[in-house]
């Protein structure tokens, strides 16, 4: 299994990199182990592992995970060194239905890996609803909320959960596949066949429903297997990445359909589970770190569950096995290559809203001429955000916060500035702000 992936990864690899890295870095590796997504690969000299950590990690990641799907992860020893991690390859149980209906990268999403919190419970409790009830009564179980909170491993975990119950035939697939293949099954003319397929499964997971969106033929396929299942009692479980009414060009009565059993937002996650993802994700990867990383990394910029993934991947990338716990430094320095994103500019209004959210005041208090102290620091805050984050000109921010003039907003923002060197909690309540009003 790890030499044929290996081999794989190989050949996709040298399509991309120059025949010379090629011969001198990837031809002498070995795979050594295919393990909970991530293939560790051994070399049998420290500098080549170096310099792969270095120089090639991205290329053999893209590589990879076209290979083995997005949640694959890669990892460089010396050969003989891999702390505790014995080199051998992992038999994955048996799992034969899933192993059809599931994309390889889907596997490892199970209940027991899915870390909870407030903004995921409700979800997490339905989904093992699913599994645990036959006689489910959400049906459809409608799963909603940003790119990277989840969705595809609570759906993959029903998966999983349904097959080694026995208690169901389950299918699971996108609606891009679901599309694709219907559109195959009209070319050939197997529409019937195509219905036969659907209408046999017991329970049927279809992930970013979002996709039929202005889709009107797939979705009025969609429609007949979803009341042909729903009419049998057959479970229905979906995931999209906004609720029903907010899907653009979907038809009215699909729309209902939907919305017709139960729907759960899947919210991002808030500090405690942020330092709860960090844990368990670090874990996962037996990384052990030392004192303040957890933290550091808590408060680090991600707004989902892929993205504090990817930043661990760095890390590890970066990290030197054997040579003790990750440090903070290591993790910023990890961190500081790492490409961030654009920053997006934020709007007035928003900054208004997110700062009266934060301090508890109204708006119209925070736009008000009103000087008292309550309403001066989040005013202040205001004007800082605005500052750094909006195109506004001062002079503009300090009339509509409070009718000032240009020369109160710079006092403003410099007494911001001023504080934040040694008030930790408004530090936090800032790069909180900061988070949300690019949202
Ligand atoms: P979505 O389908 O909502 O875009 P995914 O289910 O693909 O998100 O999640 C993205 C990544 O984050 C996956 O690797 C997944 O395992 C991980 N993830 C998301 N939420 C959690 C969680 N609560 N606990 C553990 N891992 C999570
Ligand atoms: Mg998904």
């Amino acid at each position: 299994m790890v030499d044929t992936l290996w081999g794989k990864v190989r050949e996709a690899l040298q399509a991309k990199i120059a025949g010379k890295d090629y011969e001198t870095w990837i031809a002498p590796l070995h795979a050594v182990a295919w393990e909970s997504d991530r293939l560790t690969v051994a070399t049998h000299s420290p500098l080549a592992r170096d310099w792969i950590r270095q120089n090639l990690v991205d290329a053999v990641l893209a590589a990879l995970r076209r290979v083995a799907g997005d949640g694959a992860t890669f990892h460089v020893v010396v050969q003989g060194t891999a702390p505790g991690r014995p080199a051998r390859t992992v038999p994955m149980g048996p799992v034969p239905q899933a192993r059809e209906t599931l994309p390889l990268g889907l596997r490892r999403y199970t209940f027991g890996t899915f870390v909870v919190g407030s903004s995921n419970a409700v979800a997490l409790q339905s989904a093992r609803q699913v599994v645990e009830d036959r006689n489910s009564r959400f049906n459809p179980l409608f799963l909603y909320g940003g790119v990277g909170l989840g969705k595809t491993h609570l759906l993959a975990a029903i998966a999983q959960g349904l097959v080694a119950s026995k208690r169901s035939t389950v299918r699971y697939l996108t609606a891009e596949s679901f599309v694709n293949e219907l559109i195959v099954a009209i070319r050939r003319e197997r529409t019937e066949a195509f219905r036969r397929r659907f209408r046999g499964v017991g329970t049927l997971i279809v992930d970013d429903v979002q996709f039929l969106a202005g889709k009107r033929r797939s979705q009025e396929e969609f429609s007949h297997t979803f009341n042909a299942l729903h009419e049998l009692g057959n479970q229905i479980v979906l995931a999209s990445d906004r609720e029903p009414d907010a899907l653009p060009g979907m038809e009215v009565a699909l729309r209902n359909r939907l919305s017709s059993g139960l729907m759960v937002e899947i919210e991002a996650p808030d500090g405690d589970l942020r330092a709860a993802l960090v844990e368990r994700k670090l874990a996962a990867r037996h990384l052990t770190v030392e004192e303040g990383v957890v933290d550091l990394l808590r408060e680090q910029w991600w707004e989902n569950v892929r993205e504090l993934e990817g930043l661990i991947t760095r890390i590890e990338a970066f990290a030197i096995s054997g040579a003790g716990p990750i440090t903070r430094i290591l993790v910023a320095d990890a961190l500081g290559r790492c490409a961030r994103k654009p920053p997006q500019r934020a709007t007035f209004d928003r900054v208004v809203h997110e700062v009266c959210q934060q301090f508890s005041v109204t708006r119209e208090e925070l736009l008000s001429r009103r000087r008292t102290a309550r309403i001066a620091l989040p005013r202040h805050v205001a004007m800082y955000l605005c500052r750094h984050h909006t195109d506004r000109p001062l002079a503009a921010i300090g009339a509509a916060l409070g009718g000032r003039d240009h020369s109160t907003v710079v006092h403003g923002v410099s007494a911001i500035e001023r504080r934040l060197g040694s008030d930790d909690d408004l530090r936090a309540s800032l790069r909180q702000l900061q988070r949300r009003i690019k949202g």
